[in-house]
């Protein structure tokens, strides 16, 4: 199997600390591997997105000296995949229209007597499962079967989640037309042949679901490494969303410095090159 990793931003601002650290890791992952490593820039929310910010995280992960093996890939210009994606899982009955509205689920959950959030998103209680009842389509939703999803991270070990009792039918297509994450991911690591991914902590709750679409496209799931986040002087996730710094990278070495202590690395270099060179073998004899 040859090794391909990727680091994959959404440019909804210039990378921070934090976003070094999970470009690093995916960076050594693959140089220890003897593999590629592949920048995928994950544009589809384009909402969300800052004209500027991918060129801008481009630029400073060469700064690092973090240069992707093959041309970078834009979400934003692969709908024609996810849309055949979503096409075969309607094909299939795994995928279905919704015409829902966010108080629509509020209300059917409030019926039900509870509403389950998880991470400000309600567990949708299934009112379209069998049809739209007269109702316009908004949204295209994964039939998600009942029972528990396991799955093995190389840090966090063995994990599972009861994917449709704590998440529900998650949304693939939303109401105003764009992709949802969780299937332009699967289709684009698939796509691009990805055999590990190593990415934030604060992306391993997603994992199962991105597994059970990878099992109904026929995918294969690939390798999982969630590294630890960098924290805030609060103890928050450090994000674009509240405020972290644009990342300074006048000093390289010490910017990567700084990502590979949070990584648990101890090494030290005179220059950018010597520290990820260290980098790479510290890492190599960590995480085999
Ligand atoms: N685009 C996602 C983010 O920036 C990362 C997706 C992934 O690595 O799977 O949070």
């Amino acid at each position: 199997m040859s090794y391909r990793g990727r680091f994959a931003p959404s440019p909804t601002g210039p990378l921070h600390a934090g976003s070094l650290v999970a470009a690093l890791a995916s960076w050594l992952d693959a140089r220890a591997h003897g593999g590629k490593w592949l920048v995928r820039i994950e544009d589809v929310d384009q909402p969300r997105c800052i004209a500027g910010a991918d060129r801008e995280i481009l630029r400073q992960l060469a700064a690092c000296g973090l240069l992707p093996d093959e041309e970078p890939v834009w979400q934003s210009q692969r709908g024609a995949l996810y849309q055949a994606a979503l096409d075969k899982l309607v094909a299939q009955d795994l995928a279905y229209p919704c015409a829902c509205s966010r108080k629509d689920i509020e209300e059917a959950l409030r019926a039900q007597g509870h509403a389950k959030e998880r991470h400000g998103e309600l567990v949708y209680p299934g009112t379209c499962r069998e049809g739209l009842h007269g109702k316009a389509a908004r949204a295209w939703r994964f039939r998600v079967a009942d029972g528990v999803t396991q799955w093995t991270d190389r840090r966090l070990g063995e994990q599972s989640q009861d994917v449709a009792a704590e998440v529900g039918d998650f949304v693939l297509k939303r109401a105003d037309g764009l992709f949802a994450y969780q299937l332009a991911v699967v289709v684009d690591d698939a796509a691009q042949g990805i055999t590990h991914v190593v990415r934030g902590e604060d992306l391993a709750d997603n994992t199962p679901r991105q597994v059970l679409l990878q099992r109904a496209l026929g995918s294969a799931t690939p390798a999982y490494l969630h590294t630890a986040l960098v924290l805030g002087a609060s103890g928050e996730k450090l994000s674009k969303q509240n405020g972290a710094a644009a990342l300074d990278v006048s000093d390289p070495r010490a910017a990567v410095l700084a990502a590979a202590a949070v990584l648990g690395l101890e090494v030290d270099g005179a220059d950018l090159g010597d520290v990820l060179s260290a980098s790479v073998r510290a890492w190599a004899s960590r995480w085999p």
